[in-house]
């Protein structure tokens, strides 16, 4: 293990402080899906079959990323939410 110094440390939380300052300007990715479900990613335009029941998604980030998504969820992923967490509906 090597010796760490003063200037060391004192570098490592300059590095951090960037970090937090760059995390805190820094706007969320985003993405625009468009027409497509942010669950499946299936187009839900009308005549896809998905368009009825859709509803519009903003900034959902899905996997907790950071990524936010703008989009829709088709009904397929809507009842299968539901199917999973049986508890919500109500
Ligand atoms: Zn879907």
């Amino acid at each position: 293990m090597p010796h760490r110094t003063n200037e060391d440390n004192q570098r490592d939380s300059m590095e951090e402080k960037e970090l937090y300052k760059s995390m805190k300007n820094n706007k969320k990715s985003k993405v625009d899906l468009g027409n497509k479900c942010v669950h499946c990613k299936k187009d839900t335009s009308l005549g896809s079959g998905r368009f009825v029941n859709r509803y519009p998604v903003f900034g959902l980030d899905i996997d907790g990323s950071g990524i936010e998504y703008d989009g829709y969820c088709c009904d397929k992923c809507e009842q299968e939410y539901y199917k999973d967490n049986p508890e919500i509906d109500d």
